[in-house]
């Protein structure tokens, strides 16, 4: 740690003063800030960028302003507000974390870091932001921009063994006492529209007299592209009259408790879906962030909608009801399109 640029108040007061005239204010979770808005927000922002996360925040919210209207929202409820934002964990983690502030704490948002640290879904990272965002309190955060802003003033390679508890002992040195909310805010805008992965842009930065790194050409980092997985799948799907028949995925794998068509097994021959009045096979790809999916999926057309003797959960769903429920992104995309 000697060698590490350490001058945390001025690192700190310039980022809070670059928040005030640059930072992104605008975004809807800057609005009426609460606990609540800003754990919603920050789980959302895990893994996903700001960009595709908006729209998606403003349906959340607009059903579910705060902790009392989401109180009695079923996991269902709340994955199909999910769909099609990806990573549905999250989703599920934000029901069995409401459920405990909701048992445990009478449906007020706990104040203190530790409790928010034992919610599912919420680490470290996450509980810092809550503290100083929504209650003013000086906690440290690093998530990926925070990350990148802080190894580059250091000029710490993240890759280096003991580099992550490093630089979050700088996290912390840094972490200002007051100015809290801008000063958090402010490096995660920094690291997000001024220090860029590939090409940051310097020239803007309020760092760049005494970061280490400032103007230094970064090599395009390739990804270390594990071999992503290949699978295929084979569904079926049944509809009547605008209702399809869909099934909750019980597995513990992707897209668990999402409603999906019937998933065939290898060469077995479903009984549910006798003599049609018409079928039709659609083949996709889609990829997942660690598998791609092959994609058969054979339609069945009826009359009307048929009862089936399974021990597996499932419901025919009309289709202008689906945004009630949690389905895949291309799953939905397919049966909203269909005629
Ligand atoms: S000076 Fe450049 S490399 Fe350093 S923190 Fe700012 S944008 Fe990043």
């Amino acid at each position: 740690m000697n060698n590490l640029n350490k001058d945390n108040k001025s690192f700190s007061s310039a980022i809070s003063q670059w928040y005030l005239t640059s930072g992104r204010n605008n975004l809807p979770w800057r609005e009426k800030i609460s606990p609540y808005r800003v754990w919603i927000s920050e789980i959302m922002l895990q893994q996903t960028q700001v960009k595709t996360v908006i729209p998606f925040f403003k349906k959340f919210i607009g059903k579910y302003p705060n902790l009392k209207s989401i109180c009695d929202a079923t996991e269902d409820d709340i994955l199909a507000l999910w769909s099609g934002l990806g990573f549905y964990r999250r989703a599920k983690n934000i029901f069995k974390a409401k459920e405990i502030i909701k048992n445990k704490y009478n449906n007020c948002f706990p104040k203190k870091f530790d409790e928010l640290l034992l919610l599912p879904g919420i680490g470290r990272s996450t509980a810092g932001a809550i503290m100083s965002i929504a209650y003013g309190e000086s906690y440290p955060i690093l998530d990926a921009n925070v990350k990148r802003v802080i190894s580059r003033f250091n000029d710490i390679d993240v890759k280096d063994k003991g580099a992550i508890k490093s630089l979050w002992l700088l996290s912390k040195t840094y972490t200002p006492s007051k100015n809290i909310f801008e000063y958090t805010q402010g490096i995660m805008d920094l690291g997000a529209t001024i220090c860029h992965l590939r090409v940051p842009s310097c020239s803007n930065c309020p760092l760049n007299t005494s970061c280490k790194s400032s103007f230094k050409e970064f090599e395009v980092i390739k990804n270390d592209k594990k071999q992503k997985l290949n699978k295929k799948i084979n569904f079926m799907l049944a509809h009547s009259n605008q209702s399809f028949l869909l099934f909750k995925k019980n597995k513990k794998s992707f897209w668990e408790s999402l409603w999906i068509p019937y998933e065939r097994q290898n060469r077995e021959r479903s009984d549910f879906f006798k003599r049609p009045l018409r079928s039709e096979t659609k083949n996709f790809n889609h990829a997942l962030s660690h598998i791609d999916l092959n994609i058969t999926l054979e339609i069945f057309e009826y009359k009307k909608p048929f009862k089936i003797k399974t021990n597996l959960e499932h419901k025919w769903v009309k289709k202008d009801e689906l945004n009630k429920f949690g389905l895949p992104k291309p799953i939905k995309s397919i049966i909203e399109n269909y005629v």
